[in-house]
C-alpha cells in the first residue's frame, strides 16, 4: 500500500515507551510510510510522550510546540501526539498545544496508522483533532514486528505493562493501569524475533518485572521465564531491569545465579531506606528487609552488580532521615545509583501530603547524595581495574573512540567501557581494564600484547 507519507518520529521517556515507539514505527513502515530522521523533511511528525513527572510534561509540550511550528514553516502537514502524556491528560492536553492534529493514548497505540493517515477518530470534523483514547487497558499488546531504534545488537523486551504496586508518589498505575503480563510463549517468540534481528543482549523491562506471572493460574513466574530465556539460542545476555524489592524471591535469585545467559546484574529501585519514609511511600518493604535482601543477593550471586534509584525530598523527609539514606548508600556500595528529586504530582497520594520539601532543599539533598554515590561508584570501578572483562561493543562515541559495556553496565543508564582498537559494534571483546575515567572504564583487548602498550 503506497501511502508514501514521510514520517518523523520523536520518542520521549523510558524504555517501555521506546518499545511502543518501535512498534508504532513498525506499523507505519508496514503501512507504506517512509520513516525519516529529519523533521524538516517529514509530512507528519509523531511524538511519543512521557507523562510520568511534571518535568516530562514540560519537555513534551516544548517538543510538540516545536513540531506544530513546523506546520507553519515547513513541509509538515500533520502532528500526531501519542503516549503517556496523552493518556494522563487526554483532550485537556490540546489547550496547551493548539495545532495538534491527532491524539493517540497508550491503549490505542495500534491506531497510529489511522492517526497519521488522517483516520476516523472521534471529534473528526473541520479543524478538530482526531482522538484515539480509551481507558480500557487491553491485554498486554505484543511488540513483534518492531522497527528498532536501539543498535542492532541489543534490545528491550517488555514482559508486562501496568503495575499493581501503589507507590504513593507514582502516576504510572493511573496511566498504564493494572499489571498485565505477556504469556511466556509470546515473550519467547519476541526474544527469538529479536535474536533473528541481530540482538545478542536483551533487557527485560516492565514497571515491576518481579511480579511477572502474578495473574497466571499456573503460577508461571519470572524465575521460570528467565530459565526459558536462558535456552534461547543466539542470545548472550539477558538483563533484568525494574526489580521490585518486596516481591523478589529465592527462586528468581537462583535463576539469576544459575542461568549462564542471565547477566549477574540487578536494577532494583529502592527509593529510600528509612522506615517512616518507605511506609509513607507505600513501598511494602522495610529497612531491615531491604538490607537482608541485598545481603542475600550478594551472597547468592557472587560479583553481582546492583543498580538502584533513590528519591530525595519526599514529603516530610527530615534531615535525619536524609542523613540515614546517605549513610546507607555510603555503607552498602551500589555499583550505580540514580537520584530523583521528589516531584509533586497532584493526582497522587503523596501530592496531597503535608510537609512538602522546598525546591532548594531538594537540590541540596540531590547534590549531596550524588556526591556520596560518586565516591562509592569510583571505588567500585577502581576495583575492576586490572580485571579482564567480556565487553559488548556498542560503537564509536562522539570522539570516535570505541565504547562498549561489561555485564555490569546496562545501556544508556550506566557507565561505559572504552575499548582500544577498532572492534565492531555487536562484537564481544575480552578486555583487560587498564584505567577508570570518571564513572567509565577503559581497557585493551587481551589480544593486544602488553608490550604494545609500553
Ligand atoms: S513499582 Fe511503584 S514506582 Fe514503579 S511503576 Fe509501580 S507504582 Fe510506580
Amino acid at each position: 500500500m503506497n501511502n508514501q507519507k514521510s514520517v518523523a518520529f520523536v520518542s520521549l521517556g523510558c524504555a517501555k515507551n521506546l518499545v511502543d515507539s518501535e512498534k508504532m514505527l513498525g506499523q507505519l513502515a508496514e503501512a507504506g510510510c517512509a520513516v525519516t530522521n529529519d523533521e524538516s523533511d517529514a509530512d507528519v511528525i509523531v511524538i511519543n510522550t512521557c507523562g510520568f513527572l511534571d518535568a516530562s510534561r514540560r519537555e513534551a509540550v516544548e517538543v510538540i510546540r516545536e513540531a506544530v511550528g513546523r506546520k507553519k514553516t515547513g513541509r509538515c502537514r500533520r502532528v500526531v501526539v501519542a503516549g503517556c502524556l496523552v493518556q494522563r491528560d487526554g483532550e485537556g492536553l490540546l489547550k496547551h498545544v493548539p495545532g495538534v492534529d491527532a491524539l493517540v493514548g497508550v491503549n490505542n497505540r495500534d491506531d497510529v496508522v489511522r492517526a497519521v493517515l488522517n483516520g476516523d477518530g472521534r471529534n473528526r470534523g473541520r479543524g478538530r483533532p482526531d482522538v484515539f483514547l480509551s481507558d480500557y487497558h487491553p491485554f498486554v499488546q505484543t511488540d513483534q514486528a518492531r522497527l528498532r531504534l536501539t543498535p542492532r545488537h541489543y534490545a528491550y523486551l517488555r514482559i508486562s505493562e501496568g503495575c499493581n504496586q501503589k507507590c504513593t508518589f507514582c502516576t504510572i498505575p493511573s496511566i498504564r493501569g493494572a499489571m498485565h503480563c505477556k504469556p511466556p510463549q509470546v515473550v519467547l517468540n519476541e526474544a527469538r524475533e529479536l535474536v533473528d534481528d541481530g540482538a545478542v543482549e536483551i533487557n527485560l523491562i516492565g514497571q515491576d518485572t518481579t511480579s511477572y506471572g502474578e495473574e497466571f493460574a499456573n503460577g508461571y513466574g519470572l524465575d521460570r521465564l528467565l530459565r526459558a530465556l536462558d535456552g534461547v539460542d543466539g542470545l548472550s545476555w539477558v538483563r533484568l531491569m525494574y526489580v521490585y524489592p518486596s516481591v523478589m524471591t529465592d527462586a528468581i535469585i537462583d535463576a539469576i545465579a544459575t542461568c549462564d545467559r542471565v547477566v549477574k546484574y540487578i536494577d532494583m529501585p529502592l527509593q529510600h531506606i528509612n522506615d517512616r519514609v518507605l511506609k509513607a511511600m507505600h513501598r511494602r518493604v522495610t529497612r531491615a528487609e531491604t538490607i537482608e535482601l541485598l545481603g542475600r543477593l550478594r551472597e547468592r550471586i557472587p560479583g553481582v552488580f546492583i543498580r538502584t534509584t533513590m528519591i530525595v525530598g519526599f514529603p516530610g523527609e527530615t534531615d535525619a532521615e536524609f542523613d540515614e539514606l546517605v549513610a546507607f548508600v555510603e555503607e552498602f556500595g551500589f555499583d550505580a545509583l540514580g537520584t530523583f528529586k521528589y516531584s509533586l504530582e497532584p493526582d497522587t497520594p503523596a501530592g496531597r501530603m503535608k510537609g512538602q520539601i522546598p525546591a532548594r532543599v531538594k537540590r541540596e539533598r540531590y547534590d549531596a547524595l550524588m556526591q556520596a554515590q560518586q565516591a562509592v561508584a569510583f571505588q567500585r570501578a577502581d576495583a575492576l581495574v586490572g580485571r579482564t572483562l567480556s565487553v559488548l561493543v556498542d560503537g564509536a562515541d562522539s570522539d570516535g573512540a570505541m565504547v562498549g559495556r561489561h555485564a555490569g553496565q546496562a545501556p544508556t543508564v550506566d557507565g561505559v567501557t572504552y575499548v582500544q582498537g577498532t572492534p565492531r559494534p555487536g562484537e564481544f571483546v575480552t578486555v583487560r581494564c587498564t584505567e577508570r575515567r570518571g564513572y567509565d572504564l577503559a581497557g585493551v583487548p587481551t589480544t593486544v600484547p602488553l608490550s604494545v602498550l609500553a
